[in-house]
């Protein structure tokens, strides 16, 4: 399993120009069960850091070549998959899935996580074309416990990668997934029999697995491209996040000929506890880079108190900068919203308050926002 990841990060590695950071091309693992790419000889990331540490130090013109040499994106392959003016929607439906093969499954949260998120890299071998902020189905193996004697139904999962995947040549796409465990709540124990099937299937799944899938579908998730130099706010819960790492990827680490980006990325990210932080070694490295086009913004709520002294909770980070958030919206900046449904209602009454003290109307502002198409939810 480890080692057709890592085959993958050499693949990619191997497509890096020198001075591009090599890290960053897989997931960030943690855990102990799984193989670290922080613990292999890496290319780029100590080198990087510590030059430009050294480099505060130095003259100037010294300081912006090791910048520049930080900076280094990576090339990626068929560029042609830039030429479509609309997003492939649904080329493979439920009654004719197309039979794609497991590349990988990684651990990505640490042993301290509650439950378990994984990292999917699925081979499509380029027949399932998608971009960033779109869906796969997948349909897992086996029967339809509700319809006895028909196969299983569709699961969505955002996809987790650029359109040329995290191996830089469009053939793959990675999914972020937790698995979905059930605990008795009389017992408080947890009840094998009645585990998500589909999550399970993913996250136990091995290299060369086969998997069936559907799609790509969604685009109210899509990364607005007509104005590269546009502001996005990313709000997510947990898995939440994936759409958005593929968005940072595209903005930040890919080499993308037509879309050269140099707006704001503000990403908000909500989890348990800092062992459940999703791909954050990747978003680190992008604030030490771009520190003028990025900005990332924890919620730990099992770690972190908010100001009345409760958990932290993403909305309790947007409150924290709502003034900003608020001028952002004012100056047409696209806002999305991803993850557990659960997270919508604290969001909006945070909003609806905080619109309240400066004198606005929310109800208006979010028709505003919607009518703009500013406004992107795609809860589960
Ligand atoms: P299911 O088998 O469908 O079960 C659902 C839940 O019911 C589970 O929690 C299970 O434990 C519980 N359950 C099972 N049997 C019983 C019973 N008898 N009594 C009570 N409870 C029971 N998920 C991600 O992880 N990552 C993503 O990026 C992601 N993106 C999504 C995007 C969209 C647009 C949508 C709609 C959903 C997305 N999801 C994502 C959620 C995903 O589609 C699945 O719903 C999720 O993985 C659970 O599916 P499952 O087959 O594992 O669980």
């Amino acid at each position: 399993m480890a080692s057709a990841a890592l085959g993958t990060q050499v693949a990619a590695a191997a497509l890096a120009p020198v001075g591009s950071d090599g890290f960053l091309k897989g997931p960030s693992l943690k855990g102990n069960n799984s193989l670290n790419f922080r613990s292999k000889p890496c290319v780029g990331k100590s080198l990087s850091w510590e030059k430009t540490q050294q480099s505060r130090h130095l003259n100037k013109v010294f300081c912006m070549s090791v910048q520049q040499a930080s900076k280094s994106k990576v090339a990626v392959k068929p560029v042609e998959l830039e030429n479509a003016k609309e997003p492939s929607l649904n080329l493979y439906k439920p009654k004719e899935p197309y039979t794609a093969t497991i590349v990988s499954v990684e651990r990505l949260v640490g042993p301290k996580a509650p439950g378990e998120t994984c990292h999917i890299v699925i081979d499509h071998g380029g027949n399932v074309p998608y971009w960033e902020g779109q869906s796969y189905g997948v349909i897992p193996p086996g029967e339809n416990p509700k319809k006895p004697g028909s196969p299983n139904t569709v699961r969505l999962y955002s996809i987790a990668s650029t359109r040329y995947g995290d191996s830089f040549d469009g053939k793959t796409a990675s999914l972020c997934v937790r698995r979905a465990v059930y605990y008795d709540p009389e017992t408080g124990k947890e009840d094998p029999s009645k585990k998500g099937i589909c999550s399970n299937f993913l996250c136990d799944s091995k290299p060369g697995d086969k998997v069936q899938i559907t799609g790509p579908s969604g685009k109210i998730m899509l990364l607005p491209e007509d104005d590269p130099n546009a502001t996005h706010i990313m709000i997510a819960t947990g898995t939440g996040v994936a759409p958005y790492r593929g968005y940072l990827r595209r903005m930040f680490m890919e080499d993308v000929p037509t879309y050269k980006f140099g707006g704001l990325a503000w990403l908000f990210l909500g989890v348990a506890n800092s062992d459940s932080l999703l791909y954050d070694e990747e978003f680190t490295n992008y604030l030490q880079q771009y520190p003028d086009n990025f900005r990332y913004d924890k919620a730990l709520s099992r770690e972190q108190k908010n100001k009345n002294g409760g958990k932290m909770y993403v909305q309790d980070k947007i409150e924290e900068y709502s003034d900003e958030i608020f001028k952002l919206l004012d100056g047409g900046a696209h806002i999305y919203f991803c993850g557990l449904k659960g997270m919508m209602p604290g969001i909006q009454d945070t909003l609806k308050r905080v619109a309240e003290q400066r004198g606005e109307s929310w109800d208006q502002k979010l028709s505003q926002l919607k009518k703009n198409k500013q406004w992107h939810v795609e809860v589960y």
